[in-house]
């Protein structure tokens, strides 16, 4: 069975004085059966470490290059996130889709640099608004799958997101049948692949709340949440972690 996964997705928020919200989101992942995992600004994974200590806590990257080093300015690569503690990156958010032209192929080649720094890379998918509308989504959720999921991925070392754009922020949710419809276009698109993909860890984001987490989790193939806004203050990400554990 998939490993379950409570993550927080901090974007570009958070300083020095956010990491007081760790204490209680470490407190949590003690005694949690399922993993918990914050993903800070990368400038913010030091200073997290060094306050997390010893902690269950995980912390992870929102972002990595392909290469694995070199003359790539303002660029990070998936090893220096592994060197400074991280355990996971996210890769392909309609965030850096749409601000950074992150391709399906784009995000494939970052997925891969990620296995070979031994992260576990949490790719990311999703159909916008108008795509939904014109009853696209699940085509442009197995393009996505297609183009993104390297043929490396395996159950250990890929997570996948399902995060439908015009969920994010936004406080609307897709109803529990259509995200249920998703996960299970997930679920068989990795079990064709992969001959691990019924372990593969299938997570749901956008406006996941401490009042919708349980509902949500309750869904057939949802194995945890990629949580943004929600993520920032332990008394909202305590509560979606109990939800899930
Ligand atoms: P919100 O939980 O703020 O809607 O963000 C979801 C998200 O994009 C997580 O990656």
């Amino acid at each position: 069975a998939p490993r379950k996964l409570a993550a927080g997705n901090w974007k570009m928020n958070g300083d020095l004085a956010a990491l007081d919200q760790l204490d209680d989101m470490a407190a949590a992942a003690e005694g949690a059966t399922c993993d918990v995992l914050i993903c800070p600004p990368a400038l913010l994974i030091h200073p997290m470490m060094a306050r997390i200590g010893a902690s269950d806590l995980l912390v992870g990257g929102q972002d990595c290059h392909h290469a694995d080093k070199g003359a790539h300015t303002g660029d990070i690569a998936a090893l220096q996130l592994r060197d400074a503690g991280a355990t996971h990156v996210i890769l392909g958010h309609s965030e850096r889709r749409a601000d950074h032209g992150e391709t399906d192929a784009m995000v494939r080649a970052k997925a891969q640099a990620a296995h070979a720094a031994g992260l576990t890379a949490i790719i990311c998918v999703g159909e916008t608004e108008a795509e939904r509308d014109a009853d696209r989504t699940l085509d442009v959720i197995a393009t996505q799958l297609a183009g993104s999921v390297p043929d490396g991925a395996n159950a250990r070392n890929t997570v996948l997101a399902y995060e439908p754009v015009w969920a994010i922020g936004t406080g609307r949710t897709p109803t529990l049948d259509q995200i249920a419809q998703v996960h299970a276009l997930m679920r068989d698109h990795l079990s064709a692949r992969l001959s691990d993909g019924a372990d593969v860890a299938l997570l749901y984001g956008g406006s996941v709340k401490p009042a919708n987490a349980a509902e949500i989790f309750a869904i057939a193939h949802v194995n945890g949440a990629l949580v943004g806004g929600a993520s920032l203050k332990a008394a909202d990400f305590v509560p979606i972690i109990m939800a899930l554990d």
